[in-house]
């Protein structure tokens, strides 16, 4: 439902968020024959679950399930140096097969969407136009996004690493995305491993767990996206050239990405830089036929874990960086318009009735994908605005970021909503409406930094997707392997490395 597009009038309540699935899902959610839900509500006697904790910890630290620990200062830098396990749930968190299997079917026409979106230069000017105005980091991105439209600029070889990501509203019992990353996808690697940790527990511990390991999918993200990111590099011919991962200056998830470039090493035998967005600026140069050189290599391809937020540009040297590689004939991992249309101005945009229809022709694929869009708006929309001041509680109010820990909720939506009546602001225009999924919270064995503590949880599915094109040939586009993050019922927002979520896998049901 989006009423931006609405000329009469609506009630308010109509607003808000629809509370029932539609009756065939009641029905098949009712089905006596339908497998029972394991429950993860029941007590792990302690003894076992000393056990379960102890032999998870050491297994973190045998595979490399690890991250940087904030509280030592060097290891956000050096390797090797504050190594502690990543936040995790004990046990893997139960999930319909049903919804996995729609959101694993979606994927290719996610990538192929945002594809055709980026195509559109006009589009993303357009529907970003009045968020410019206020938003100066956006503002930011279009600058670039124009230049290459001015220069009339073509990526022939189009490399996508999405996630897409959802939650399980329980009441309507329907899976709604919560938005599509196109930047900077991260946990391919920890992902990967949190599936293998929950097998071996249970593999260990099943039978008094009662629970069995092939219920948790295998999951191979790390190595469809080496595969991926290594038939970019082939499609760029060039054997000495590198992949150029783009890092912040202090990343105490580097060991994600390690797993992707160890991968990407040892399988294709490619090899990759790290480099930040202020060392791009200092080594790099544009060649007149387009060849990126940074500190005297090639870049084939440019792989972003860094560029999505207003903090990893502190200065002009930072865009200049990305405004350099962008001119580049280097494979952008995402190119500038791939960044914009994962913008959560553009999801709600393509939310919008008969926008999906210009960008796919496919009616099935249409349906599909929007049986998945929550309702989303924009705060033109006065109806919306109005129903989120009376219940705020229904609604999450979004600005134009990325990485966790931005949007408002509850109380502070009304505030920031009334405010921006009052000051008859402009700055309305940064933000996005959205209709608030509530899943089903279940109890959960949280782990971070040694400690365990149980506690009622809900969790969001990410898909991963790859999507390759080079000119009319796709040479790639495929559901990839998928991300569980669980967190406290209580906690609004989700990221892990943000520090609200634990990394986690699914438990078919
Ligand atoms: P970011 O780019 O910061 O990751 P998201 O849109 O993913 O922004 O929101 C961050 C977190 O907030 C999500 O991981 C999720 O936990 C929570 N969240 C976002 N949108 C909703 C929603 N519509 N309903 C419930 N929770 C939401
Ligand atoms: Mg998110």
């Amino acid at each position: 439902m989006d009423l931006d597009t609405s000329s009469s009038p609506v009630p308010s309540s109509s607003l808000l968020p629809q509370r029932c699935g539609r009756s065939d899902e009641l029905e098949e959610a009712c089905d006596e024959t339908a497998p029972r839900p394991w429950s993860v509500s029941r007590n792990v006697p302690s003894g076992l679950l000393e056990k379960l904790v102890y032999d998870a910890l050491v297994w973190c630290s045998l595979h490399g399930l690890v991250v940087g620990d904030k509280d030592i200062q060097r290891s956000g830098t050096d390797p090797g140096i504050g190594l502690v396990h990543a936040p995790f749930s004990l046990l893997p968190m139960p999930f319909p097969k049903r919804h996995w299997r729609q959101a694993c079917e979606v994927a290719p026409i996610f990538n192929e969407l945002v594809d055709h979106v980026s195509l559109d230069g006009k589009f993303l000017q357009d529907s970003l136009s009045r968020t410019k105005e206020v938003d100066a980091f956006t503002s930011r991105l279009l600058d670039i996004h124009s230049k290459m439209l001015e220069l009339n600029k073509r990526e022939d070889i189009r490399l996508g690493l999405h996630r897409s990501d959802y939650m399980l509203d329980a009441e309507a019992n329907l899976l709604f995305q919560i938005e599509l990353n196109t930047i900077s996808s991260s946990f391919s690697g920890l992902s990967c491993l949190v599936s293998e940790l929950h097998r071996n527990l249970i593999n260990h511990y099943g039978k008094d767990l009662e629970l069995d390991s092939r219920r948790v999918p295998g999951n191979t993200v790390v190595s469809r996206y080496a595969e991926a990111l290594a038939k970019a590099w082939n499609e760029y011919n060039n054997s000495s050239a590198v992949v150029m991962v783009v890092v912040q200056t202090e990343e105490r998830n580097m060991y994600d990405q390690h797993w992707l470039c160890t991968r990407l090493r040892e399988i294709h035998g490619v090899a990759s830089v790290r480099k930040t967005l202020a060392e791009i600026d200092a080594e790099g140069q544009v060649l007149p036929d387009g060849t990126l050189l940074v500190g005297g290599q090639t870049v084939a391809v440019v792989y972003f874990r860094a560029g999505y937020s207003p903090n990893d540009y502190p200065s002009e040297s930072e865009w200049s960086a990305r405004l350099l590689m962008e001119q580049s004939n280097a494979i952008k991992c995402p190119s500038i318009s791939y960044h914009l249309v994962g913008t959560k101005k553009i999801q709600q945009e393509l939310a919008k009735p008969n926008v999906l229809e210009r960008f796919l022709e496919n009616e099935d694929d249409i349906a599909k994908l929007r049986k998945c869009f929550a309702g989303l708006w924009s705060l033109e929309n006065a109806d919306a605005v109005k129903s989120a001041i009376e219940r705020p509680e229904f609604f999450v109010l979004k600005p134009q970021r990325e990485g966790g820990g931005n949007n408002i909720y509850g109380d502070n939506i009304r505030e920031t909503l009334i405010r921006l009546q009052q000051e008859g602001s402009e700055q309305a225009a940064a933000y996005i409406l959205m209709q608030r999924i509530f899943p089903k919270a279940s109890l959960a064995y949280l782990v971070r930094k040694g400690i365990c503590h149980q506690d009622h949880a809900i969790s969001e599915l990410g898909i991963y997707g790859a999507y390759l094109r080079n000119k009319d040939k796709v040479i790639m586009n495929d559901q990839c392997g998928y991300l569980m993050r669980t967190k406290d019922s209580s906690s609004n927002e989700g990221g892990v490395a943000a520090g609200f979520a634990v990394l986690d896998s699914i438990y078919l049901t």
